[in-house]
């Protein structure tokens, strides 16, 4: 008996590592200094990536005022995270200051402008991840917190817990003096209709007897699911990784479903030993495949370099099972990364300078 877990170990490294093409030493950085930090001459490689979710995101669709909208939107998110980044701030606030300002635009689906579930009500989850300490924090199943991942971040630094739930999360909350709102904040004109359009469809679908019982999520309209989840990920001056998620979940899922974001290592995963990575897709693949995890594990123990890992998991491993979405990840040399399966994302990065980059559709 107690062979087996020194066994196993080393078989789950190499199956990890076997996904990938080939395993590389990662870039290293001179040892004496921070990882966030510049050797004279050299470019400080702070900086933060965030995400507003991914999904059926194609340029035909997109009115040039929405995507305005959407870039506005990000914008401001990564400017708030820079500003904490850019005065020495830690990677962690910066991180929920990013996701603050996306869980108030009612254009992402977290906070203000979450997806319903199938009982027509907001239902959110979120996590938080500090990559110096491995302290984490997570929210799943509430309905009144207006701002998730504050939440989970005192869950992480006022309980002695990593993750609670619904009620219980909220009277917690009320306790620690969070932000409540009634259920009619959340939910706007556009996710209402969407959440309409959706139920008609699926009543048609089950009156015609097909996918009643289907196995797989019964999203029949798949374009209404409207991913807009957001994360981010950060590494600070000092060199310490962050990572946060906070979504209103899939639409239409069932009262009570949990998804990856609040799932410390699926949707969620920050480690200064490795990297830090936020999630955005159908959550149940990416809780079997455990992706934020498996990510850094392969960067960990597999001293692959952080795009090539992410790669193996997003654009390999997830796609042969067809489970969509992407993710976000850096790692403590400032090196990042945003790969997606589906025809879209909302991303955006900033540098040490104040540099944005930011995309929504395939290059
Ligand atoms: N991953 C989220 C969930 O499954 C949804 C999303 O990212 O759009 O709850």
């Amino acid at each position: 008996m107690m062979n087996i877990p020194r066994l196993a170990l080393p078989l789950a490294l190499a199956a990890l590592a076997a996904c990938a093409p080939s395993a590389q030493a990662p870039a290293s950085t001179p040892a004496a200094l921070p990882a966030g930090s510049a050797a004279y001459g050299q470019e400080p490689r702070w900086g933060m990536v965030i995400h507003g979710g991914a999904g059926t995101i194609t340029r035909e669709q997109m009115t040039p005022e929405r995507e305005a909208a959407y870039r506005a939107g990000l914008e401001r998110a990564l400017r708030a995270g820079y500003a904490v980044l850019q005065r020495g701030g830690r990677s962690l606030d910066a991180v929920q200051a990013a996701i603050n300002v996306m869980e108030d635009d009612s254009l992402f689906n977290a906070g203000r402008g979450a997806v319903l579930n199938a009982e027509g009500h907001p239902e959110m989850d979120a996590a938080i991840m500090d990559g110096s300490t491995l302290a984490a924090g997570s929210v799943a199943g509430v309905h009144h917190v207006r701002n998730p991942i504050s939440l989970a971040r005192l869950v992480m630094e006022k309980s002695p817990h990593v993750m609670m739930i619904g009620d219980g999360a909220e009277v917690f909350g009320r306790q620690q003096n969070v932000r409540m709102e009634d259920e009619s904040y959340f939910i706007t004109a556009p996710r209402r209709a969407s959440w309409e359009r959706q139920r008609a469809a699926d009543s048609v679908r089950a009156a015609s007897g097909r996918g009643a019982m289907a196995p797989e999520p019964a999203y029949s309209v798949p374009d209404e699911r409207k991913f807009g989840t957001v994360g981010a990920v950060a590494l600070d001056q000092a060199g310490n990784l962050a990572a946060g998620t906070s979504t209103g979940g899939t639409q239409m899922k069932r009262y009570g479903r949990v998804g990856d974001a609040p799932i410390i290592g699926a949707g969620t995963y920050a480690s200064n030993s490795s990297c830090a990575v936020s999630a955005t897709g159908t959550g149940e693949y990416f809780i079997r495949n455990t992706v934020a995890r498996s990510i850094c594990a392969l960067v960990e123990y597999g001293h692959m370099p952080l795009a090539q890992a992410a790669d193996s998991v997003v654009m390999r491993q997830l796609v042969r099972q067809n489970g969509d979405g992407g993710i976000i990840a850096m790692d403590r040399q400032g090196n990042w990364t945003w790969p997606f399966n589906t025809s879209g994302m909302y991303r955006g990065h900033i540098d040490a300078r104040g540099a944005i980059q930011i995309q929504i559709f395939k290059q």
